[in-house]
């Protein structure tokens, strides 16, 4: 059967962490048909052929930290994500996912924020299928949705029967297809949760091989206390870890993420299996209500706050709370309580600068660390530049401008690292019978071009993005083929 796809003269960095090789490849359907040199007899007449010229041919990125869910019903051609050479997405962290939802009834953490036309995660399937996205996503179960749709916003301990319908609820999301459990701990309601409730649902997770992904409970002066929860709560429910978006925030707290992995290496090399995730930035994002107390607005924390997205006001858009406040005279914790108590305040999204560039090297070195934008889709306002630009970052930056990583290593932990841990199946490494998820950049070239002042903005230097065999992307034009699939773990 003649390919569907062949790419000559590439240099194949297959996602192994290998080093890179000189071949072609050919695809036909949705697969990898071979790997090495094809010949020209391979080309049939409905064959597309791309000369790479020597550039980088990589399994397609996967971005294990996305708050995607809703993005793939609005957005389904997902350009911010496959411009950055995308193709696959695990959904549904920080314990904010689409699924189990109440049909019409938004979820109010502002993360999610879909009207749901279903109930459980193969109805959210259904309509994500239908509307044909061009990335391929695996979902998590997450916790604070769970715990809203069983307890509303109770600041207590779930009863014994609600506690036994929150693990239904994730027992029924793992037969469906999710690939474990997420948590937002510092997050409402999470953070009314003891670490018994957490435990008894990541056991359910565990019971259908799923793993755990957590927000831990504190970031900043008590991460260690945190990762310490996290490795307790993987040890008793019998589940893999991971630690998501890994910082240590905060100016005084800057410099700890090093003690951070030390101790979780330490626990690793005693049995327990905990991996992590960072996005390459020094400022977080998200919703800005979920930060601070209105009646008690931190001053420390507004001063490093920038809006993304402000409905309430949104000429605040793309400004720093400092900036505002020397403006109308006020302090920056004016600034944010204003904001707050204005209709749609709750809306704002906001980005907050408290990650020192030394531990994002730190993170970048270790070997565990995979790769997750966190990138918040509101394309409304001025989103964080991470939406746009984390993996490009990471290989013109980190790889090319400060060498703290190899080109080989950073494709690793945005592939083969990422299937492997989130159970895609054939995915994650170019190697005959893998799918065709591929990227074809250049490694001197690629540039991510999102700032925080101009964020929607497409990488440069990659020229082909492939889903599932499809030409997605190419030259900088999305060709809208729709051939994501929603994926179930370990299938
Ligand atoms: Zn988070």
């Amino acid at each position: 059967m003649a390919s569907s796809l062949i790419v000559r003269n590439a240099t194949i960095v297959d996602g192994s962490g290998g080093p890179g090789f000189s071949g072609d490849l050919a695809v036909t359907d949705a697969r990898i048909t071979a790997v090495g040199t094809i010949p020209a007899s391979s080309d049939g007449p409905n064959t597309v052929t791309i000369d790479a010229g020597g550039a980088c041919l990589s399994p397609g990125f996967v971005d294990v930290h996305t708050h995607d869910d809703r993005a793939l019903l609005r957005h389904p051609g997902m350009e911010f994500k496959l411009s950055q050479g995308c193709t696959s997405l695990v959904i549904g962290n920080c314990g904010f996912s689409a699924a189990p939802a109440a049909v019409g009834r938004t979820d109010p953490s502002g993360l999610i924020g879909v009207e749901p036309t279903w109930t459980d995660l193969d109805g959210f399937r259904a309509a994500v299928e239908a509307v044909r996205p061009s990335v391929n996503s695996m979902a998590l179960i997450g916790h604070n949705s769970i715990r809203t749709l069983v307890m509303g916003e109770e600041r207590r301990a779930p009863t014994v029967t609600e506690l036994d319908t929150m693990r239904r609820h994730v027992e029924a999301a793992m037969g469906q297809g999710a690939c474990g459990f997420s948590t937002g701990l510092i997050y409402r309601p999470g953070r009314w949760s003891q670490t018994d409730e957490v435990i008894e649902l990541a056991r359910a997770a565990a019971g259908g091989g799923g793993l755990y992904a957590t927000h831990m409970r504190n970031e900043g002066d008590r991460l260690l206390t945190a990762v310490d929860e996290a490795i307790h709560i993987g040890r008793t429910a019998g589940l893999p870890v991971q630690i998501s978006h890994h910082k240590s925030a905060g100016r005084r707290n800057w410099g700890r993420i090093g003690a951070s992995l030390a101790k979780i290496d330490a626990a690793n090399a005693e049995g327990a299996d905990i991996t992590l995730d960072v996005y390459p930035y020094t400022a977080g994002s998200g919703p800005m209500a979920q930060y601070f107390d209105v009646d008690n607005v931190d001053p420390e924390l507004a001063e490093v706050i920038r809006f993304a997205s402000c409905p309430a006001i949104p000429e605040y858009e793309g400004r720093m709370a400092v900036d505002l406040a020397v403006e109308e005279g006020v302090s920056a914790a004016a600034i944010i309580e204003k904001v707050l108590r204005s209709p749609k305040g709750d809306r704002t999204v906001c980005i907050q600068f408290i990650i020192d560039e030394a531990d994002v090297e730190e993170n970048l070195r270790h070997p565990l660390v995979m790769v997750g934008s966190d990138g918040i889709p509101d394309l409304k306002g001025r989103p964080h530049p991470r939406l746009f630009g984390t993996f490009p970052k990471v290989l013109a930056h980190y790889v090319r401008h400060r060498h703290v990583l190899s080109l080989e290593e950073a494709v690793r932990r945005m592939t083969s690292l990422s299937c492997d841990r989130f159970g895609f199946v054939d995915r994650g490494r170019v190697g005959e019978g893998q799918f065709a998820d591929l990227v074809l950049f250049d490694p001197a070239a690629i540039t991510d071009t999102a700032t925080y002042d101009d964020p929607k903005q497409e990488a440069t230097g990659i020229s082909l993005v492939v889903v599932n065999g499809q030409i997605a992307l190419r030259d900088g034009t999305h060709t809208g083929a729709g051939a994501g699939r929603f994926l179930h773990h370990n299938r």
